[in-house]
Formats: C-alpha cells, sequence, structure tokens
C-alpha cells in the first residue's frame, strides 16, 4: 500500500476520497476514527490519509489528485449559506457543506 493523500483539514481528504473512489479506485482509509479521541493524538497523527495499492492504481490515483489540483486557481466559488470562500475543486462548501451549484446566480 502506499499514501496517496492526506492533509490536516478532513474535509479536504473525504473530497479527493469521494472522486478517487468515483474513478474505481479502491481506498484504505486510516485515521478515519481518532478525532473522536479527545486529548490523546497529536494534531498529525489524526490526520485522514488515504491509501491506495501499489502499482498501477496507485499511478492513476496519483494523476486524478494532480489534476484535481491543477484546476485549482481556475475559479474559487463562495458558499451561498455562509459566505465561506472555497476552492474551484470542491464541490461542496469545505465549511458547511452546502452544495456548490445550489448558490444562486
Ligand atoms: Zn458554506
Amino acid at each position: 500500500m502506499k499514501l496517496v493523500y492526506t492533509d490536516e483539514n478532513r474535509f479536504f481528504v473525504n473530497n479527493i476520497k469521494n472522486i478517487l473512489q468515483n474513478s474505481g479506485i479502491k481506498i484504505l482509509v486510516k485515521n478515519e476514527f481518532t478525532s473522536s479521541v479527545i486529548g490523546e493524538v497529536s494534531p498529525t497523527d489524526g490526520w485522514l490519509e488515504l491509501w491506495v495499492a501499489d502499482g498501477a492504481e496507485f499511478e492513476v490515483a496519483k494523476k486524478i489528485i494532480q489534476k484535481r489540483f491543477s484546476e485549482q486557481g481556475s475559479v474559487d466559488w463562495q458558499c451561498s449559506h455562509c459566505s465561506e470562500k472555497n476552492d474551484a475543486s470542491f464541490d461542496f462548501c469545505w465549511q458547511c457543506q452546502t452544495e456548490k451549484n445550489r448558490q444562486t446566480a
């Protein structure tokens, strides 16, 4: 197994996880439940980690993630619900999870 993506923000990681799963890649999620352990984990220990099988799936996953990030910087969007700024690559507001396309034109 290889670590393909991790971030302090669990919503970012879940976003990537959904993208990869929608692409048919099998994901192993580590540290999924450590956030419920209060006071016992250091910040980095609690980071959600996405692991994929070594080999072809890892390469495909890497490309998908790179493509996703290369699309960043295009158009950020502002949440219609909480006014939070979201990266262009997110389909849901990272803060309140309102759908991107639900915002008024
Ligand atoms: Zn929001």
